[in-house]
């Protein structure tokens, strides 16, 4: 089978590339090792949850797929409070002071990718390997053949790695990366709150972690809680009762009492910083190509600016050119150097300032929120790239 191009992974990053991509007339092939998980008949709601940024969101519309969202689990984001570790610390953006509707909108993950999933059905240029496994990828200089677990073979101008933090085509591709473990586990979970949150998104900066409480429709909220492994654990093994009070102590009781609605998850946080993002035939997208802390809520944000721009460039490569040249790769690799390398940095700068006991530190970083607070030309600033 020939394909134009063959994207390797089918979370929302790649799937929403094959999405921008579909009517470009390339040969396309998705190949994912998962089903998509069908959508639960019951109300349940998904703990796994994003903030997604007005710059994405015009993304998605733009591809049909924001429109094929139940709008009644979508929830603005309209003030962001952000507290340090001395209980007085704080920095709030507004959405009203910065000039936009929203600063964000929070949104289930099953509920996205059933979305992005849903816009791809029916296209003729596409074909969508599910469930398929990839055993080998061999590059030649004209194209690249990929070896499937089932026999089959596929041939393709570019390959495409969409394949996560733990990348397996980064590894055929031999590209190296710096990485480290951040030994803290994201804990998610969802909670009815006694107070109103009035779309407001928080966040606490704590000794232990960094813990987030996400507006989602009527009273709920849903948890990031960013900690060490051993207070992950702790968190987990908590009955349901005493965990709703461990988290409405650490915020302060801002949004009440709590009750637990979703059962707590953990996902170990990793730094992944890929050494590049191309070789001749091949391109690194989403969390392949870099994995940051999820902090500041910029995952999926970062890799969906990925997919906006490599679409753009293929898009706009002269006719008949090759998808895979590495002369148009390289567009692409210049073009996304900078912004990746600015969030890895306020990322992992930001865990490492706020994950130390030093006293001077913590004086510096709480007076730092509070003195930026103040700063109104750098509050903007920084939520101008954060609204991308
Ligand atoms: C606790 C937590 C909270 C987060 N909150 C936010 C947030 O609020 N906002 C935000 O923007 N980001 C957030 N993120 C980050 C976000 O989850 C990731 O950036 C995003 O999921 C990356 O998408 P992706 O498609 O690149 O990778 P993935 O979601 O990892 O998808 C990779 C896909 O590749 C498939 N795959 C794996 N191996 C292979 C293989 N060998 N062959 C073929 N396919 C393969 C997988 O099945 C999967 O479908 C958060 C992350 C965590 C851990």
């Amino acid at each position: 089978m020939k394909f134009d191009m063959v994207v390797i992974g089918g979370g929302l990053v790649g799937a929403s590339l094959v999405a921008a991509l579909r009517s470009s007339g390339l040969r396309i092939a998705l190949i994912e090792p998962r089903e998509p998980s069908s959508l639960p008949s019951d109300e349940s709601w998904d703990s796994r949850v994003y903030a997604i940024s007005p710059g994405s969101v015009d993304f998605l519309r733009d591809l049909g797929i924001w429109q094929r969202m139940d709008t009644s689990r979508l929830t603005p984001v309209y003030d962001m409070s952000i507290f340090g570790d001395d209980n007085c610390s704080h920095i709030h953006f507004s959405a009203y002071e910065t000039g936009v509707a929203e600063l964000a909108h929070i949104i289930e993950n099953r509920q996205l990718q059933a979305a992005v999933w849903e816009a791809l059905q029916s296209e003729k240029n596409l074909d969508i390997i599910c469930p398929a496994s990839c055993v080998a990828i061999i590059w030649h200089t004209t194209h690249a053949e990929i070896q499937l677990e089932d026999g089959r073979t596929l041939e393709a101008a570019l390959v495409v790695g969409a394949d996560g933090v733990n990348s397996w085509t980064r590894q055929q591709a031999g590209i190296g990366v710096s990485r480290h473990a951040y030994q803290q586990i994201g804990v998610v979970a969802n909670y009815n709150t006694e107070l109103p949150h009035r779309n407001i998104a928080y966040q606490w900066f704590r000794r232990n972690g960094v813990l987030a409480l996400l507006p989602l429709a009527d009273h709920r909220v849903s948890m990031v809680w960013s900690t060490s492994e051993i207070h992950a654990a702790q968190l987990r093994e908590l009955s349901a009762e005493a965990l709703c009070l461990r988290v409405a102590e650490a915020a302060s009781y801002t949004l009440g009492r709590l009750e637990l609605i979703t059962p707590p998850a953990g996902f170990p946080l990793n730094f992944v910083h890929a050494d590049s993002l191309i070789k001749p035939r091949f391109v690194l997208v989403g969390d392949a190509a870099h994995g940051i802390h999820p902090l500041a809520g910029q995952g999926v944000n970062l890799g969906l600016r990925d997919v906006r721009k490599l679409a753009e460039i293929i898009r706009k490569r002269g006719f008949q050119s090759d998808i895979g040249d590495l002369m148009l790769l390289r567009r692409y690799e210049c073009a996304r150097k900078e912004d990746i390398l600015a969030l890895e940095t306020v990322t992992d700068g930001l865990q490492k300032l706020f994950n130390n006991s030093n006293p001077t530190l913590a004086r510096i970083r709480n007076l730092g929120l509070e003195i930026t607070n103040h700063l109104p030309l750098i509050k903007n600033q920084l939520m101008q790239h954060a609204l991308s």
